[in-house]
């Protein structure tokens, strides 16, 4: 159970902080990622070379087309970069951020610590594992039972001999249809979710049914759903009556690839839609009374959406989407929900 002296904290990783220091976050980022597993040939052949060459102004539009077909690309594992880019984070008015990079993809806590002490920026670290292509083979001999403590001591005492406690669960990888080792982290994830009171954020499988299915399972084996974050529904499901479904759960929605509008998105046939359509998706959600219940984020995890590769940066919301958002009439109360109040409320502890 939750020990009484660590009731309403944010877990960081420099240790816990009162929920009212959090101020906007963005509750799905990458700070360090070695997301080389994405790695996937260039659609078109004559593209091939593409593949190992660094990326530069010269190949940077074709890369943002293509971001997962060049291997420097997919590298984001500069520490300096990463606090130069925090730091510009808060100077646009950020305060907090998530890296949800779970095991599988180059999570480095002891770089999120020495990063959140050079820019200020207050980063939660996420606990548990990527998709199962990324996990490492021993996770095939863990039962539920051990990868569940696993996570809750990793949110009580701390990765390893580090001391750096995760803040949440997740990014929970899954892929669709989800495979046995996916199912098993879920129900590991809930039951460690029961014992240390930390939220569950979830990545799901490229498919509209996937939110509900993991869901399921989730409350199943007896998640607390109103402590769900259900990530990257950008590119899984455009049908508002999926949306709703998936709502009345009592999960969160999370919008969390801002700043992404590319033409052509790799890994599936989903047409990624651009801020606008997001705006519009999470105005609908507000008409239906979904105020607490959205948050979110840029999820980047390539260099090409970093600002020191003319990307976007972790600041694109707070800058260009929120003075948007009051142009279309948003209310002020409304967008302090969506980038403070609901992250504040699901990484309290
Ligand atoms: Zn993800």
């Amino acid at each position: 159970m939750t020990d009484e002296s660590e009731k309403n904290i944010v877990q960081t990783v420099r240790g816990s902080i009162s929920p009212d220091k959090l101020g906007s976050t963005m509750t799905h980022e990458h700070l360090i990622i070695d997301f080389s597993m994405m790695l996937r040939e260039p659609r078109d052949p004559n593209d091939i070379e593409m593949m190992d060459a660094p990326v530069t102004m010269e190949n940077l539009g074709w890369i943002s087309q293509y971001c997962y077909s060049n291997k420097d690309n997919l590298l984001v594992t500069d520490e300096q970069t990463a606090i130069s880019e925090c730091i510009q984070y808060k100077k646009m008015g950020g305060g907090t951020i998530v890296d949800a990079t779970t095991l599988g993809i180059g999570r480095n806590p002891e770089a999120l610590a020495r990063i959140s002490k050079a820019s200020s920026v207050n980063i939660v670290m996420g606990a548990g594992y990527y998709v199962d292509a990324a996990q490492p083979s021993d996770v095939n001999k863990l039962t539920e039972d051990q990868i569940a403590e696993q996570i809750y001591i990793e949110i009580t005492q701390g990765v390893g001999e580090s001391g750096i406690k995760a803040g949440i669960i997740g990014e929970i990888g899954c892929t669709w249809p989800l495979t046995t080792n996916e199912i098993k982290i879920l129900r590991a994830s809930a039951a460690a979710q029961s014992q240390s009171g930390a939220s569950i954020l979830i990545h799901p499988g490229r498919h509209e049914t996937a939110p509900e299915e993991i869901l399921g399972i989730l409350k199943e084996s007896g998640a607390d759903l109103t402590r769900v974050i259900m990530g990257h529904l950008d590119r899984t499901v455009d049908s508002i009556e999926i949306l709703k479904q998936i709502a009345e759960s009592g999960c969160t929605l999370e919008w969390d690839l801002f700043g992404n509008e590319v033409s052509y998105y790799q890994p599936s046939n989903f047409d990624m839609p651009s801020d606008a359509q997001r705006l519009e998706y999470i105005r609908i959600m507000l008409d239906d009374g979904l105020q607490d219940r959205i948050v979110v984020a840029h999820d980047i995890c390539t260099k090409h959406r970093l600002t020191k590769y003319g990307g976007h940066g972790y600041g694109h919301f707070i800058a260009h989407v929120v003075p948007r958002m009051v142009e279309k009439g948003f209310t002020d109360a409304e967008i302090y929900s969506i980038t403070d109040l609901n992250p504040r409320r699901l990484l309290t502890i």
